[in-house]
């Protein structure tokens, strides 16, 4: 390895890509590789999508930034999109995930401190959650692995064990804010939420003037073939993180809220100095545009449903390593017996590109705009992939 002058944060593979076209991307050294990671549920369009490529070229062209001491048009368009297709009435947008989550949360306390109850700070969350890695969110997700070794954990969030309803009323008390969910655990292993269990937490929330929070940064724009993932269930939230699949690969995310959830969210109280730049607003318009388009959100599902079926033949050759298919739309993963490192390497091999998650899960995470010759290259390589693993080991065994 030669010496990086970059942190160690990061166990990348060895592979350097120069070029990316739809969902099909190639390295320096002129390999291809069909890419079902889409830079983790990010490249909602592929790589290089003429629209966005075109929508881009433009804005860079005419204003990159001008900070938001100033009207920006885009973020009122965007915003009033996002709101005239979902629950909320108020956008705030940012450049991460991580950072609408921040927001979402600094929502919900200015909320109850609007209402004269500063002391409900408290946001109950769930085992399995990952919410970013900012100070706050590494307390949010409450994961061991990620808050060890950087001093006291940020106070204000309890982390429960299970997807108990019970447990959550009963841990409920005087200084709760808010319950955090994703609706599909996404790092945590494409962990599905029961609707009934969103509902029951939607009725609790009402019942106890308490809110509900859903990070939507990986589940959201389209990836389970509705625009949002809790639309499919019929539960609302009152504010929401999204991040990721609006970007379509520029960093950008959003913190949508119900306008009285956000009520006290006035001047002075958020900021940030390049959330809903011109150019990331130019591209989020245009990532929209398509995923608007008629029909769109009905081809995720088509194409959800066909690799479906066929990663469930490969689950039934496989029973030895696969055991379960899981996930929605587009979002779909592999439960293993095993961790998916040495799968996820001999898939690379095969030229197929895919992502590990928690719970030994392999994530499969492709553009939404692919088509049969990709699902016939993905499983064509993942079947050859799972044939060595299994070769080897038998030798092992
Ligand atoms: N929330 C969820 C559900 C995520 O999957 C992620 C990232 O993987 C985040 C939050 C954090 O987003 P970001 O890395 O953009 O800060």
């Amino acid at each position: 390895m030669t010496q990086s002058s970059l942190f160690a944060t990061y166990a990348r593979a060895d592979l350097k890509f120069e070029k990316g076209e739809g969902a099909w991307l190639t390295t320096n050294d002129n390999r291809r590789f069909l890419d079902f990671a889409a830079g983790i549920a990010v490249n909602s369009l592929g790589h290089a999508h003429p629209h966005l490529v075109e929508a881009l070229k433009e804005q860079t062209e005419k204003l990159w930034h001008v900070s938001n001491l100033y009207e920006i048009p885009g973020q009122q368009k965007l915003g009033e999109r996002l709101c005239a297709h979902t629950f909320a009435d108020k956008v705030f947008f940012t450049n991460s995930g991580a950072e609408a989550l921040e927001c979402a949360v600094k929502t919900a306390r200015r909320y109850h401190y609007g209402k004269g109850h500063g002391e409900k700070t408290n946001i109950i969350t769930f085992d399995g959650a990952f919410h970013g890695r900012t100070l706050a969110m590494i307390a949010a997700g409450g994961q061991a692995k990620y808050l060890e070794g950087f001093g006291e954990k940020a106070p204000g969030f309890l982390n429960l064990p299970a997807l108990d309803i019970e447990l959550v009323k009963s841990s409920v008390g005087e200084n709760t804010a808010a319950i955090l969910i994703e609706p599909i655990q996404g790092e945590g292993g494409i962990r599905e939420i029961s609707p009934v269990f969103l509902k029951e937490l939607r009725k609790l929330c009402d019942e106890s003037d308490i809110l509900l929070i859903f990070d939507e940064v990986q589940t959201g724009v389209g990836r389970t073939g509705y625009l949002f993932a809790h639309q499919e269930y019929g539960v609302e939230p009152d504010i929401m993180a999204i991040a990721k699949g609006i970007g379509g690969g520029f960093p950008m995310g959003a913190c949508l809220a119900s306008a009285e959830a956000a009520e006290a969210m006035v001047p002075g109280t958020h900021g940030s100095t390049y959330g809903g730049n011109p150019l990331a607003m130019a591209v989020g318009n245009a990532v929209l545009d398509v995923i608007l388009e008629d029909g769109f959100l009905q081809n995720v599902r088509d194409t959800s449903l066909k690799l479906k079926q066929r990663l469930a033949a490969v689950r039934d050759a496989y029973p030895d390593i696969i055991t379960e298919v899981r996930g929605r739309g587009l979002l779909l993963g592999l439960k293993l017996t095993m961790p998916p490192a040495e799968l996820l390497a001999a898939c690379r091999e095969e030229g197929m590109l895919a992502v590990p998650a928690g719970d030994n899960v392999l994530r499969i995470v492709p553009p939404l705009i692919i088509g049969q010759e990709e699902i016939d290259f993905a499983m064509n390589a993942l079947e050859k992939a799972l044939d060595k693993l299994s070769a080897s080991r038998k030798n092992t065994h």
